[in-house]
Parts: C-alpha cells; sequence; structure tokens
C-alpha cells in the first residue's frame, strides 16, 4: 500500500562516483521500480514501492544516516569507518570492493608497514588511516589532504600515501609501491542505530539480490550409480535435490552453486556422468 510522502523510507545513495549507477541498479533489480534521475535530480521515487531516494555525496552518508535525516544509506564501508558514524550495518552489498593500501615510492628504503613508524603519510582518510596503523602498533604523523594523494610523496609532502586501491594501476603510474592492504572495503547498506522496521524490510528485499548475485541454478541427469560422486562434487551447504526420470536408472539433480564455482564445476560433472547440464540465474534468493 501507499505510503503519504512522509511515511515513505528515504535512502540516501551517491549522487555521483563510482557507486552511483551499481546502487540504482540493486535497486532497479530489487523491483522497486526507481524512476529514472535525471543528471541533476536531487531526489527520486520509486514506482513500486513507499521509498523516496535522495542523491547527496558518498562521504555525507553516513552522518545523514546517523542523523535521522534519511532512514538508511547506500555508501563505502570505508566512508562509514572514516566518518565514525553510529550507524548500523545491514547489508555487504558486494559492490564497489576496494582495499585501503599503504604504498611509498619505489625507491623508497621502507619495505613494510612496520617501516612507516614515525613517518608522514598522506590520505583523505585521516581517521581510519591512524586507527588502522595505530592497531598495528604503528604511529604515523598524518598529512590530511583532500585528494591528488599519489602525488603526495613526489612533492616532498609526504613519505608515504594510505590510499583505496582497486586495480593497482594508480599507484604503478604514479611510481608508487603498495606496502600491504589495511582494509577492505564494498558497498554497504547502512540504517540507523537502531533501524526500523522497514529498513530490515528493504535490507532483506537487497539481501535477496545480492545473494542471487553470486549463484546458479545447476540441473542435470544422471545415472542413479553416480548420484554420490555428484552430491560430492556440488559444494555442500545445500542439499540437491534428487528427482526420479522417466527413464529407469536415469535421475535429474537440481542444486544451488556459486557461480564462482561454475568454470571449474561443470567438466567435472560432465566427466562424473552428469548429461543435459543446464545453468540458469537466480532472480532471488533468501533463506
Ligand atoms: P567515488 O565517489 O567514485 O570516488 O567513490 C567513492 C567510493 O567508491 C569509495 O569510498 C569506495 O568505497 C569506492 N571505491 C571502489 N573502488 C575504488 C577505488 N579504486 N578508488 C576509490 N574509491 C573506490
Amino acid at each position: 500500500m501507499e505510503g503519504s510522502f512522509d511515511e515513505r523510507l528515504k535512502i540516501a545513495i551517491p549522487a555521483k562516483g563510482r557507486l552511483r549507477e551499481p546502487a540504482i541498479e540493486l535497486l532497479e533489480e530489487a523491483g522497486l521500480g526507481p524512476e529514472e534521475p535525471g543528471e541533476r535530480a536531487l531526489a527520486f521515487p520509486c514506482r513500486n514501492a513507499p521509498v523516496e531516494v535522495l542523491l547527496v555525496r558518498a562521504a555525507d552518508i553516513p552522518e545523514y544516516v546517523q542523523d535521522g535525516v534519511v532512514d538508511c544509506g547506500i555508501t563505502g564501508a570505508d566512508l562509514v569507518r572514516e566518518r565514525g558514524a553510529e550507524v548500523s550495518e545491514l547489508l555487504a552489498l558486494g559492490f564497489g570492493g576496494c582495499t585501503l593500501q599503504a604504498a611509498v615510492p619505489q625507491e623508497s628504503r621502507v619495505t613494510s608497514l612496520g617501516g612507516l613508524d614515525g613517518m608522514r603519510i598522506a590520505t583523505v582518510f585521516p581517521r581510519l588511516a591512524r586507527e588502522l596503523l595505530e592497531e598495528q602498533g604503528i604511529a604515523v604523523q598524518i598529512v590530511d589532504v583532500t585528494g591528488s594523494v599519489e602525488v603526495t610523496p613526489r612533492l616532498g609532502l609526504a613519505d608515504a600515501i594510505v590510499d583505496l586501491v582497486s586495480s593497482g594501476n594508480t599507484l604503478r603510474t604514479n611510481g608508487l609501491r603498495s606496502l600491504g592492504s589495511l582494509f577492505s572495503s564494498q558497498a554497504v547498506l547502512v540504517g540507523g542505530a537502531e533501524p526500523d522496521a522497514a529498513a530490515l524490510h528493504l535490507a532483506r528485499v537487497l539481501k535477496s539480490v545480492v545473494n542471487a548475485r553470486d549463484t546458479r541454478y545447476l540441473m542435470m541427469n544422471a545415472p542413479e550409480s553416480a548420484l554420490d560422486l555428484l552430491t560430492r562434487l556440488v559444494p555442500a551447504g545445500r542439499a540437491p535435490t534428487v528427482l526420479p526420470l522417466a527413464e529407469p536408472g536415469m535421475v535429474a539433480v537440481h542444486a544451488l552453486v556459486p557461480a564462482a564455482d561454475v568454470w571449474r564445476l561443470l567438466p567435472e560433472l560432465e566427466a562424473a556422468g552428469a548429461s543435459s547440464i543446464l545453468l540458469v540465474p537466480v532472480e532471488r534468493l533468501l533463506g
């Protein structure tokens, strides 16, 4: 049932940057029917659910959720930690993956994280960098910058940097060498410290999509004699469904399998005697 405007669940998503489109796509796939936002739109409603989407700066989302300006938000786990906001992480969303890494110029004599002790570290994540290094007993002097972190060692402003990395290309291009990862991040759905029923409901719906993306439904026929071997090949966790076929001695085996295992699994199943192997996408998976 449609609520009045004020009863709508308000969710904040990044207005720009690499998390914007995947966030809208997730709402679309979850069936909320987000209205196509114009480039300059600040908010848009959803056709199929009493949900209002607000487009704001990714870095502001943790505070907006904490202060109750919105009911929940999608942003990077790194930003949630950096802001130290009192929010609850309702769901890891499986996109926007990256790691916060410490790096030094190629020619630096520092070869490990421990070697950073007492050094000047440039970062746009002052709180997180200090916290994560301190956890390892490394005390540093933070140089708080707002961008172009990679050039700070060359400018003599810092001895090392702490920054987000996904492929490592930016580090290499700027003559930097990674000393290792401090924190793994991805996009997350966050709600208030005590999220209400509507936010938890949204988390369940999004979870069904996130789970489904990583999963495929496998169907195959096989002689009953191959069943033991086949069920051993299919990843444990969920028992496969076994159905009799019209042909005596033959069965159909159905199972949910991790998408990441498929490349390994299919030839193994065929070699074990499976035939008519079908693999189909899963739209939703919950429980
Ligand atoms: P953007 O608005 O595009 O700068 O991205 C903001 C968020 O995207 C970051 O806070 C991270 O959570 C995520 N992200 C994923 N990969 C990267 C990357 N290689 N560099 C920066 N941010 C990334």
